[in-house]
């Protein structure tokens, strides 16, 4: 009688191997992307930001001609959306670093919409665009946050007070400055802005912004690339 099983024990482990690279190959080489490459990048831009001029962004700048938002604010765009800081967990933004100081940086609005702020929202507003610009039909949220100092006081432009629904604001328009407010009162972020394209939950607000799969790739709406694919530097050519 033959004895199969050695073939078959083979056959089971390539497949698992295969599953395993399957589930966790693309996680894996996110995580360790954001790792050995952008958190590096990260800590030399904060020690040595003069050395690299080309990694900032102007806001208001628009990086390519068809593009049809602006940059919402100045400063190196450290992660990406779908960069991963933890296994398993996908970043549902870009996350862009203007300096060390709280309350220096301007925000302003990557493009114009119906701007809403919850009242229990510190350090962050939401602009509804009614059309989405490259899906025309369906509404498209811009999501802004870390608009608040560490203890949780707010960043926010006074025109955009707690409970805010629904008013009109033009792209440009100041929405706030770059805080380091990470949710819970002083257990400060660095100095950012969080900026996410969220999708509509068919009700008039938005989706869950922390979940990635409620999220769009920013790349086509700023006109550069910002997919955690990227290896390179976010850098903005055109600055019209
Ligand atoms: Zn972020």
């Amino acid at each position: 009688m033959k004895k199969p099983l050695p073939a078959l024990g083979l056959l089971l482990l390539l497949g698992i191997l295969a599953l395993a690279a399957f589930l966790f190959g693309r996680p894996l080489s996110r995580w360790a992307r954001t790792l050995s490459l952008r958190s590096p990048r990260l800590r030399e831009w904060f020690h040595n930001s003069a050395a690299h001029p080309d990694w900032r962004i102007q806001a208001g700048q628009r990086c390519a001609s068809g593009a049809p938002f602006i940059f919402p604010t100045t400063g190196y765009v450290g992660f990406l959306w779908d960069d991963s800081f933890r296994l398993g967990q996908a970043h549902q933004g870009i996350d862009i670093f203007g300096g060390q100081t709280p309350g220096e940086t301007p925000i302003i609005a990557a493009a114009s919409g119906y701007l809403t702020r919850r009242p229990d929202w510190k350090s962050t507003v939401a602009i509804r665009l009614p059309d989405d610009p490259l899906h025309p039909g369906r509404p498209l949220w811009t999501y802004y946050t870390h608009i608040a100092w560490a203890d949780g006081s707010s960043l926010i432009d006074p025109a955009f007070p707690p409970g805010v629904e629904n008013l009109w604001v033009e792209a440009g328009t100041l929405l706030g400055y770059q805080g380091n407010y990470s949710g819970s009162p002083n257990n400060p972020t660095g100095v950012h802005l969080h900026f996410s394209l969220v999708l509509d939950d068919g009700a008039g607000f938005l989706r869950n912004e922390l979940d990635i799969r409620n999220t769009l790739d920013p790349s086509p709406y700023l006109g550069l690339s910002l997919n955690g694919a990227n290896d390179a530097v976010p850098t903005c050519p055109s600055g019209d």
